[in-house]
């Protein structure tokens, strides 16, 4: 398990990391200096955060051990925000697919 950190001197603060993390451990402001932070215990190495970061400044912390505890919850919280995305592109696609409907309606009536 290698949980991520993130290098200060070079983040630039966008905050795509932040928005993708699925345990939303990677906090803005906690530090008190407008920076983003990684709060380890919260980490489940997936790994996604590390991709979109368009300066490359999130690397791996090897040797850091999160409690099994922590992890648990952190795996669970992660679980959570998956059914919550999944439910959000449902819901999406059901009012795209409502849209397309009304505008076909709206073409057939007004030919
Ligand atoms: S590796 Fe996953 S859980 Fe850890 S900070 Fe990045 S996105 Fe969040
Ligand atoms: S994606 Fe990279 S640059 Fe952007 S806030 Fe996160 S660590 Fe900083």
């Amino acid at each position: 398990m290698a949980v991520v950190a993130i290098d200060l001197s070079k983040c630039i603060n966008c905050g795509w990391c932040r928005r993708v993390c699925p345990t939303e451990t990677i906090k803005y402001f906690s530090t008190g200096h407008r920076t983003h932070i990684v709060e380890p215990d919260g980490c489940i190495d997936c790994g996604i955060c590390a991709p979109v970061c368009p300066v490359d400044c999130i690397e791996a912390v090897p040797g850091y051990t999160v409690a099994p505890e922590l992890l648990t919850a952190a795996r669970e919280k992660a679980k959570q925000h998956a059914g919550a995305q999944r439910k959000m592109k449902l819901d999406r696609d059901a009012v795209i697919a409502r849209t397309l409907e009304k505008l076909r309606e709206g073409v057939h009536a007004g030919a």
